[in-house]
């Protein structure tokens, strides 16, 4: 048994209003947003992070996702898409998602202040 948060929310045993989904991905707002828009686009088959290995079509899903999630939020002025990997990247849920933000300006720094 997967005990994968998003592996469960991917075969639906965990129920969520997707945003976007199709047969390699599902699309979600995040629990606890950071943004106006705060969506996480993830890949049905269970990758740890971006270093793993993907399909190319599931690579393809996950663009796609990416850019309908835009579409789809009315994100019209811009879009960030951050992808945490490992430790250091602060990783909290080891499923390969993507954290889709928008809806304000999100300024030009790419991380807080430090
Ligand atoms: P990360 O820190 O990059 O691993 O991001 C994990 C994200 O998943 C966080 O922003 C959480 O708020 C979000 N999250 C965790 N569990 C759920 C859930 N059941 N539904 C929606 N978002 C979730
Ligand atoms: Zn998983």
């Amino acid at each position: 048994m997967c005990d994968c948060i998003f592996c469960k929310i991917a075969q639906h045993e965990i129920p969520v209003e997707p945003v976007y989904e199709d047969d390699q991905v599902i699309a979600f707002d995040d629990m606890n947003p950071q943004a106006p828009v705060h969506t996480l686009v993830v890949p049905k088959v269970h990758v740890q992070d971006i270093t793993g290995n993907l399909e190319p079509e599931t690579l393809v899903s996950l663009h796609k996702a990416i850019c309908e999630v835009g579409i789809r939020k009315g994100l019209t002025q811009g879009l960030r898409v951050i992808s945490n990997a490992g430790a250091d990247a602060g990783q909290t849920v080891m499923h390969l998602h993507f954290h889709v933000l928008g809806g304000t300006s999100l300024g030009e720094g790419l991380l807080p202040e430090v």
